[in-house]
């Protein structure tokens, strides 16, 4: 563990000492009741992960992968809704005493990646990957319901289970994932006092990884049209040349982050994309550009689209061409609730012991759960995969990544103790803002 957890761990311990929260946790009992749950549904739960990544669905197109969903929520007696922002499913589980609503989301769609892994439950649909992890989520998911189902006594207040589309993106031109659930009142009627969410990741299984404040980067598009002359390629004085302008382009574009950015606040800046030219032998007319900007604070995600605009400005109309710019924001910076982590990270430390949570650097990659943070108190952590058999394991978005199965009761584990806990522990809600 890195020595700055800990010591926010001992810190914590320290004033849990002083104050201590009576009453406020899952007891022993209710503890085993959850593992003997867990126990009775996990050959069903697997079977359902299996179905999962066996029949992976694009976003906005999990259709069959809502309607298990959906059919299993309805069959433990929930309050279901779906077609919520297309394909979501969202489903209301009351306990048996009066109180708030938590909420836990899961995503549920795939990536266009073909599987290459050799497991016998591979992607049936050519193309079509779980890579991510999302029918682990999924089954974490519907898990918890079915655990959370058999302690209705237990629970003081209300589950949410949301079930969310298209966090990997909608296709171009549609709407979807986090923010058009939101739009369409997921966290309304009951409102969400708090949400929780995970996401499987590349390291041990066993083990969670946690950062409080600002967990992972935003993530914006853009697209720079660099438009010159074109003239033969062996007469580029008769002709403004975009691919000259556009390699100065893609080299000044770094100095955005290397020298107006404070180094303390990362931020990324990467052309993923670069088309233009038709002919060995022509001056190209126009180049197209395309990349993805990622930062944790909105300071520098605020400023550096005009800085980004100025350089294309100025490059390309001291040679005389010409450009549009287009800039799109996407998901906001996940912020992990500081005073929410403050009173859950205990449960996290006591289902799976100290030494097993660990503190990650802030990660530049995006999740839309990020969303639900911008208008709740949000809780989320990583839950490592890899079998302690393997040396290496795929990267998340490969076609060899296969997480171990072995995640999915821990992280069921996991989510019911913060989700009873956190209802124990509603008194401190009602005082958060987002
Ligand atoms: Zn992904
Ligand atoms: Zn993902």
């Amino acid at each position: 563990m890195q020595g700055n957890l800990r010591y926010k761990i001992l810190l914590l311990s320290f004033a849990l000492l002083l104050f201590p929260l009576k009453g406020i946790t899952v007891d022993k009992t209710t503890a085993l009741r959850i593992e003997k749950e867990i126990q009775k549904h996990n050959l069903e739960i697997i079977k359902m992960r299996r179905f999962l990544h066996m029949n992976p669905e694009l976003s906005n197109r999990e259709y069959e992968t809502a309607k298990l969903v959906g059919a299993k929520l309805i069959s433990l007696g929930l309050e279901v809704k779906k077609g919520i922002a297309k394909t979501g499913v969202v489903a209301l589980l009351r306990g048996s005493q009066q109180g708030a609503t938590v909420g836990i989301r899961a995503d549920m769609d795939a990536l266009p990646i073909q599987e290459l892994t050799d497991v016998p439950f591979k992607s049936l649909n050519p193309g079509v990957m779980h890579a991510c992890g999302h029918d682990i989520h999924t089954s974490i998911a519907l898990g918890t319901a079915m655990v959370l189902t058999g302690l209705r006594d237990k629970i003081k207040g209300n589950i949410k289970f949301i079930f969310q589309p298209a966090e990997e993106g909608p296709p171009p031109g549609e709407e979807g994932g986090a923010s058009l659930m939101i739009k369409e009142g997921v966290l309304q009627e009951p409102s969400v006092g708090a949400i929780f969410g995970l996401h499987v990741w590349p390291e041990d299984l066993g083990k969670a990884y946690f950062i409080p404040g600002h967990m992972m980067a935003s993530s914006d598009w853009f697209q720079i049209v660099i438009k010159g002359k074109s003239s033969h390629g062996a007469q580029p004085h008769k002709g403004v040349d975009s691919i000259a302008l556009a390699s100065n382009i893609v080299m000044s574009l770094q100095s955005v982050i290397s020298r107006t950015t404070n180094p303390t606040d990362p931020a990324v800046l990467t052309i993923g994309k670069i088309n233009g030219g038709t002919r060995s032998n022509i001056i190209a007319q126009k180049v197209i550009l395309e990349g993805t900007v990622r930062t944790l604070s909105e300071r520098n995600r605020e400023k550096i689209p005009q800085l980004m605009e100025n350089i294309v400005k100025g490059i390309t109309h001291s040679f005389g061409a010409d450009y549009t710019f287009n800039y799109r924001k996407g998901a906001p910076s996940l912020y992990n609730h500081p005073e929410l982590a403050k009173i859950m990270l205990p449960t996290l430390l006591k289902v799976l012991g100290e030494e097993h949570v660990k503190e990650l650097a802030p990660q530049m990659v995006a999740e839309d759960f990020s969303y639900y943070c911008q208008e709740i108190p949000g809780f989320y952590f990583f839950l490592g995969v890899k079998n302690p058999g393997q040396e290496t394991v795929a990267p998340l978005h490969n076609p060899y990544f296969n997480p171990d199965e072995g995640s999915i009761t821990l992280g069921i584990k996991i989510m019911c103790h913060l989700l009873l806990d956190c209802l124990e522990r509603q008194g401190h809600l009602e005082s958060y803002s987002p």
